[in-house]
């Protein structure tokens, strides 16, 4: 279950949301809690050492080191402590004009410093009115794994995030986001194994909150949450990863 702050929390705000969720989270064995901050927080949240606890960038760079002025290196990322990263959010793909073939480098870059890439896909309103989900998503899906084995795919995690559900108070219903991430899971075995695609975890991002964790949770192909606004108040993040 990951947090997504986005561009929310300074480092106080960070170190009390901390101190407000230790000691509380479940073991990794029942449920795996991340908390993607933005890069000026990650050192709060990795100092405060909460239990449990994984923390993720929102975003980093395809290059570890070099004349790249304002961006994140993934070889610092490491060396700081962050084991998850989100790359390719659909904020980043509209926002920021990433492309399917960054998203691609920026995904060799974390797995070569030993860091989890959590990648997003998603298709807008429009791709969904034209009936494009599938052809949208699973294109998303194969740039995004372009020459990542079959090893290094079974350990990654892809977050399946329907751009019209994202902070709108609009979930996709439990059906509808199932059934892309069934289709994500296909892809995958179409791409590599049945293993592979059985290993890799799925999440659904888009309006996840307390009250609609448990439907969602409860579908075979979705194996985890990618929460924004529900994830920045503590009590609501405790309630998201102790769902079961
Ligand atoms: P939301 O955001 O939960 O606020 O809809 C999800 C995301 O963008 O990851």
């Amino acid at each position: 279950m990951a947090g997504n702050w986005k561009l929310n929390k300074d480092p106080q705000e960070t170190a009390e949301f901390a101190q407000a969720i230790t000691g509380k989270l479940p073991s990794d064995s029942e449920v795996i809690s991340i908390i993607a901050a933005p890069a000026i927080d990650l050192q709060t949240l990795l100092d405060q050492k909460v239990p449990n606890l994984k923390v993720a960038s929102e975003n980093s760079y395809f290059e570890d080191d070099g004349a790249y002025t304002g961006e994140t290196s993934p070889l610092a990322l490491h060396e700081m402590g962050i084991t998850y990263g989100i790359i390719g959010h659909s904020e980043r793909r509209g926002y920021f004009k990433e492309t399917d073939e960054d998203i691609n480098k920026k995904a060799h870059a974390l797995i070569k410093n030993q860091i989890t890439p959590i990648i997003c896909c998603g298709e807008s309103l429009e791709k969904r009115e034209a009936g494009k989900v599938d052809e949208w998503v699973s294109g998303q899906v194969t740039a995004a794994l372009k020459g990542i084995s079959a090893n290094e795919v079974a350990n990654l995690v892809i977050a399946y995030e329907p751009i019209w559900a994202i902070g709108t108070g609009k979930t996709a219903t439990s059906d509808q986001a199932e059934e892309v991430c069934k289709m994500i899971r296909h892809t995958i075995e179409d791409l590599y194994d049945e293993g592979t695609a059985n290993s890799v975890h799925i999440l659904y991002g888009g309006s996840v909150k307390p009250a609609n964790v448990k439907d969602l949770m409860s579908k075979e192909d979705i194996d985890g949450g990618l929460v924004g606004g529900a994830s920045l108040d503590p009590e609501s993040f405790l309630q998201l990863v102790h769902y079961q």
